[in-house]
């Protein structure tokens, strides 16, 4: 079912990303977190693309696994990165043959530890503008997301700049777009305030991720440049040494996050899960006791 059939009939939708196991324990792994996450009943799943393109083959094994054996409404993501316009062609064509018709259409990242950043590659896309627009015209009945930044893309000049690209973008063949994950609720509704004015009027859903380790506090904030509230980070600094009280104040957090920013009128949540379960279920299940 492509999403845009599903925001036809429900307001809110509830999703898991997932990312390719790199051998047979993770895979094991994930299958009993998928178990454990599948009860919950998921609007849709994604899976992504390795960065540097790293996991082509093992994101369409699981997302024909997820889609056709599981039976979960699918989200393939698919990057620019070292892929030609006629290899994209074959490729999105080969998962529109096992059935996706939801693609989550991006520029992607070089692989970590490369010295160059982005290099488009030769007959190839520059942006996921680019590709988005290609997909639209080659592939038919898909749905398709792109990703958005509600604290700027790290190579934008400024916000405005990052919000005209993204406004090229949706009208470039975007259905929907999923958020970077942030921790500011304050940043996500500005975002999308600044969205609407700038005439981008499909779904913005917010990405959550929840920290339930000190140790993963400098590795997203790298990432995404999240920006971390005060009183939550002196929390974390506070119990740093405490594994326990870690995993709790993230829970908390997260919880107060997701229960705002679905009072406030987001439409849904997106989780990812880095693979695990626990997390997701009881923020999950909490939300849903109230
Ligand atoms: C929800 C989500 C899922 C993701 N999944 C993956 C994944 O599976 N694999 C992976 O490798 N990475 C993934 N990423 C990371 C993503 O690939 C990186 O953030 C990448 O740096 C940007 O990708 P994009 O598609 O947002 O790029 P773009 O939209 O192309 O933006 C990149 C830069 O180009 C600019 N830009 C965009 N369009 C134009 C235009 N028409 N003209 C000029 N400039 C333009 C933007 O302002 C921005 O600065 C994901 C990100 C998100 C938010």
């Amino acid at each position: 079912m492509k999403l845009t059939d599903i925001f036809q009939v429900t307001e809110r939708t509830f999703s898991f990303e997932f990312f390719p196991p790199r051998d047979e324990i993770a895979a094991v792994d994930l299958g009993i977190n998928i178990g454990q996450l599948i009860r919950l009943n998921p609007s849709f799943v994604s899976v992504t693309y390795g960065a540097g393109g790293s996991t082509r083959s093992r994101t369409f094994d699981l997302v024909d696994f997820l889609k056709n054996r599981v039976g979960l409404n699918t989200v393939a993501h698919y990057t620019c990165v070292g892929n030609t316009r006629s290899k994209t062609l074959r490729d999105l064509r080969t998962l529109r043959k096992l059935g996706l018709q939801n693609f989550m259409l991006l520029r992607g990242d070089p692989q970590a530890g490369s010295r160059y950043g982005f290099i488009p590659c030769p007959g190839g896309f520059s942006n996921a503008t680019e590709l988005i627009s290609y997909a639209r015209k080659h592939i038919d009945d898909c749905c398709i997301g792109g990703g958005a930044y509600p604290e700027v893309h790290p190579e934008s000049l400024n916000a405005e700049v990052d919000m005209q690209n993204l406004k090229k973008k949706v009208d470039a063949g975007c259905d929907f777009l999923i958020t970077q994950f942030f921790f500011d609720n304050e940043r996500y509704f500005d975002f999308v305030e600044r969205a609407r004015k700038a005439g981008i009027k499909c779904r913005i859903i917010p990405g959550i991720i929840p920290l339930t380790k000190y140790t993963q506090l400098e590795r997203f904030v790298n990432l995404s440049r999240a920006s971390i509230p005060a009183a939550f980070l002196d929390r974390l600094e506070r119990y740093r040494h405490n594994p326990e009280a870690i995993y709790n104040a993230g829970m908390d957090f997260a919880i107060r996050q997701c229960r705002d920013l679905l009072m406030l009128g987001a439409p849904g949540l997106h989780f990812y899960t880095l693979n695990k379960s626990r997390a997701t279920v009881e923020i999950y299940q909490t939300l849903m006791a109230r």
